[in-house]
């Protein structure tokens, strides 16, 4: 799978190399293990977006360290023990230096011991130094492209790739991409399916440039529930006909005091997500709140 970051190691090492993980910790994974085998039709993902992550440990930017806040969540959610985390874009701080990555990288590592990690591509992230540094394991549904697709609850999950150039804010999907969707959506049973993309969904000059044509694609199909996104740095939900379009928080930085900097803990089930706001800085008013949507 390209863009997948996942190193377990054994009980034995991993008791070494952890202090964050105690035994009932230990135990409970393994429960949630056993009733995975049994399709549990709910799964917990950590979310996050716009990481930024520099390969300078001490670089800030409006007051935020970016590296400090991914350290801050890396335990966060290695404590919650979710069935996988996912970065929907701008991993790296803005130009995707493979510096950044390789910092990326080693913030995550413990994280990536009992957690497998999806990272999506933005436009501060490098495709080609991105896979430097997390080589794919699996070919992209799209030549050329980062598009992964896992599936979990009863749910399709689909990250697309809106990285059109490095360091400029406009994003595209692109004529392979959405062809490859056009017919794959077709082909598939009626699974509930929900796409990763990075880019804000509107007519913005800097915003996902085939936005509406992409809609047009995902808008007949009625298993197709959900949109989510980052690029904005900002916490919103709304909906458009039957699909959510529900905006990640940033975890890097917020660009405006009013937006919360963490993550959501979001449980998924074939009838919708429960996002709870885990804000770690900048408005953390709704801190711990749930948002629950049942898809349309
Ligand atoms: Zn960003």
């Amino acid at each position: 799978m390209p863009g997948f970051f996942y190193e377990p190691i054994d009980r034995k090492t991993f008791l070494k190399a952890s202090g964050v993980f105690t035994a009932t910790a230990l135990i409970s994974r393994a429960l949630d293990a056993n009733q995975k085998t049994v399709e549990s039709n709910q799964t917990r993902i950590a979310l996050l977006s716009d990481t930024h992550i520099p390969v300078d440990v001490n670089e800030a930017y409006r007051g935020f360290r970016p590296t400090e806040n991914l350290k801050a969540v890396v335990k966060q959610v290695a404590e919650t023990a979710p069935a996988a985390a996912l970065i929907n874009g701008d991993a790296a701080r803005l130009v995707g230096a493979e510096a950044d990555y390789l910092m990326l990288k080693s913030l995550l590592k413990p994280l990536a011991h009992t957690v497998p990690i999806h990272i999506g591509l933005g436009n501060h992230d490098d495709r080609h130094n991105f896979f430097k540094i997390f080589p794919a394991t699996e070919k992209s549904a799209v030549d050329g492209k980062h598009v992964s697709i896992f599936e979990a609850a009863g749910t399709r999950f689909i990250i697309l790739d809106s990285l059109l150039y490095v360091n400029k804010t406009a994003g595209l999907l692109g004529k392979a991409t959405r062809s490859w969707l056009k017919t794959y959506l077709e082909e598939v049973d009626e699974k509930p399916i929900l796409f990763f993309v990075h880019h804000t969904l509107s007519d913005g000059d800097s915003s996902l440039l085939d936005f509406d044509r992409f809609f047009e694609i995902v808008r007949p199909h009625k298993h197709v529930k959900a949109i989510f996104y980052g690029h904005s740095h900002r916490y919103h939900v709304e909906q458009k006909d039957h699909i959510y379009l529900i905006n990640q928080p940033a975890l890097g930085y917020n660009f405006n005091d009013n937006e919360p900097v963490g993550w959501l803990d979001a449980t998924f089930s074939p009838q919708g997500v429960d996002l709870t706001l885990r804000a770690i800085a900048g408005n953390k008013k709704g801190n711990d709140e749930t948002k629950a949507i049942v898809w349309a």
